[in-house]
């Protein structure tokens, strides 16, 4: 029985940062809405039609009274659940401040609603997003726009916790960043091993929060250990 959270805190392995085809996919839109490898927008007709037949492929009648309007329904909620495909969270990193603040900023309880991409069902959570500046702050709303956007695609929770990593190193060229996130993933709550509860944490760290160990001890501190 799985009781307990999943707790995958820390790197001790450096990988590689390369880029894998899906964070490539993912991260299209970053190269500037002229690209002509940014996805077409989202297909209505097209997501009407495969759910129509998902429907008739699992025995029911598209035709009968409450089935009526699904297709459509679905496709209108498809839209707005995957519109993080269509945006490039990095704007919002864009408009930066410079301060001379060299402690640690970390925004907490981000709550994020996104799509594991292997069985297309919701997992839900809350991420947590520090850094340490090195010069260069972002409005702390800004860091969960990023968190939203880079949470509506189809995702799994490892890539969207490095991704979100990877951007605000990169943008706010900070010291160190870390982001944990926990969430609950309906595919293992509604369908499989069916266990309500169980929770799953990642982490990624950047800069000196891997690097030096009180560092991280004491982000992980603020995170884990506050109002719990
Ligand atoms: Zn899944």
């Amino acid at each position: 029985m799985i009781t307990g959270k999943k707790v995958l805190l820390g790197n001790t392995k450096r990988k590689k940062p390369v880029t894998s085809k899906n964070e490539e996919i993912q991260n299209r839109t970053s190269k500037g809405s002229t690209s002509k490898h940014e996805p077409a927008k989202v297909d209505h007709a097209r997501i009407e039609k495969a759910v129509r037949e998902i429907l008739i492929a699992v025995g029911e009648d598209p035709d009968r009274e409450g089935l009526l309007e699904t297709p459509a329904r679905v496709a209108r909620m498809y839209a707005e659940i995957f519109s993080g495909l269509h945006k490039d969270p990095r704007i919002h990193l864009k408009r930066v401040f410079t301060e001379n603040y060299d402690e640690i900023v970390l925004v907490r309880d981000i709550e994020f609603h996104s799509m594991c991409e292997h069985h297309l069902l919701p997992f839900t959570g809350k991420a947590h997003v520090g850094y340490l500046p090195n010069g260069k702050v972002v409005g702390l709303s800004k860091l969960a726009r990023v968190v939203d956007e880079v949470a509506r695609r189809p995702q799994v929770q490892e890539r969207m916790t490095e991704t979100i990593a990877n951007m605000v190193e990169q943008e706010l060229g900070a010291r160190g960043v870390v982001v944990l996130i926990e969430s609950s993933h309906s595919c293992m709550t509604m369908r499989g091993i069916r266990k309500a509860g169980a929770s799953c944490t990642t982490s990624a760290m950047r800069g000196i929060f891997r690097e030096n160990l009180s560092s991280r001890a004491e982000i992980l501190g603020l995170i884990l250990n506050q109002n719990r």
